[in-house]
């Protein structure tokens, strides 16, 4: 068996099964862990560059799956490897996931609403320091993964207009009736406004089987005067005290990947988009290119030792 980088004792299996066994989350733990079992894990390439080394990080997440998250030799993206199948990853959000993360079978979309406006106010600061600040006011937003649309009321008096889709069908109703949106079940978006636009991908990105293919069909929608805005929980930010600077509670069966600047930076180029501005946290403003790929390099900061480095700010070792 490969050397494991993260060492302690409770990175590895014997830790995952203690912990998945005492978990007040046992039973819908096990009917996940059954499920991605009978689906079979998915022996791939690097999902960003396609390298087929990597080397293994942990073998667990915070709930005691068994999953192994590795970094790629060649480009530095952290990721599950072996990686769950799409058909597990549809089942598992259409079934399982709030149930996992709120231990709740109903969901409080006036929290949640409550919550996506705070990631709303964020997200406008943030385009407020960018170059796309002075011509907000005239994009239309369409936000993909969109849930009950608390991040597009947020946007909805700063913009041209907004809208947004998701697959979960409560979520989509809640928005239309208590927030009056225009929302719409679906992955990608059916209808779209005239330009220019501002698409948004929030949290969504480390949750697809492919996000490079997710990005390329992104790309599809959107013209050279429009703008993808993009969040993903950024790795780097474990160190600086996200997750209470421990990369186990940060490592989660549902993230795909785990990605930092530089590999945000990295899948963007592979797409074919421009980056405007991107940060660790990690939030990004891209734009459309001509070209199906643009250059990328990995950044040096994506390294094992990187890994150690975060692993290292974590109290109480
Ligand atoms: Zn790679």
């Amino acid at each position: 068996m490969a050397q494991r980088l993260l060492r302690q004792f409770r990175y590895g299996r014997t830790f995952a099964f203690l912990r998945r066994l005492t978990s007040s989350r046992s039973k819908i733990i096990r009917a996940v862990r059954k499920l991605y079992r009978d689906y079979g894990l998915e022996n791939r390439p690097c999902v960003l560059c396609g390298g087929r080394e990597f080397t293994l990080i942990c073998e667990g997440d915070r709930y005691g799956f068994d999953l192994d998250k590795q970094i790629c030799d060649h480009c530095g993206l952290v990721q599950t490897s072996p990686a769950v199948k799409k058909d597990f990853l549809d089942v598992f959000y259409r079934d399982h996931y709030r149930r996992l993360y709120t231990k709740r079978n109903d969901v409080d979309h006036a929290r949640l609403v409550h919550e996506q406006r705070q990631k709303g106010e964020r997200f406008l600061a943030y385009l407020e320091t960018t170059s796309v600040a002075a011509s907000l006011k005239d994009l239309a937003v369409i936000e993909m993964g969109c849930s009950s649309g608390g991040i597009l009321d947020e946007f909805r008096t700063r913009c041209r207009s907004v809208q947004g889709c998701d697959l979960d069908i409560e979520a989509i109703r809640y928005g239309k009736e208590q927030l009056e949106l225009d929302l719409e079940v679906a992955e990608f978006p059916t209808h779209l406004p005239d330009g220019p636009r501002l698409f948004i991908l929030s949290h969504v990105l480390e949750h697809t089987h492919d996000p490079l293919a997710s990005m390329k069909q992104i790309k599809t929608l959107m013209a050279a005067e429009d703008y993808l805005f993009i969040e993903v929980p950024g790795i780097n930010m474990v160190a600086e005290g996200d997750y209470k600077h421990d990369l186990k509670s940060y490592f989660h069966l549902a993230h795909v990947c785990d990605f930092s600047e530089g590999t945000l930076r990295a899948l963007a180029a592979r797409a074919g988009y421009e980056v405007i501005s991107c940060n660790e946290t990690v939030t990004a403003l891209l734009r459309p290119s001509s070209e199906a790929e643009l250059p990328w390099q990995r950044s040096e900061k994506d390294t094992p030792e990187n890994i150690l480095r975060i692993d290292a700010t974590r109290k109480g070792r």
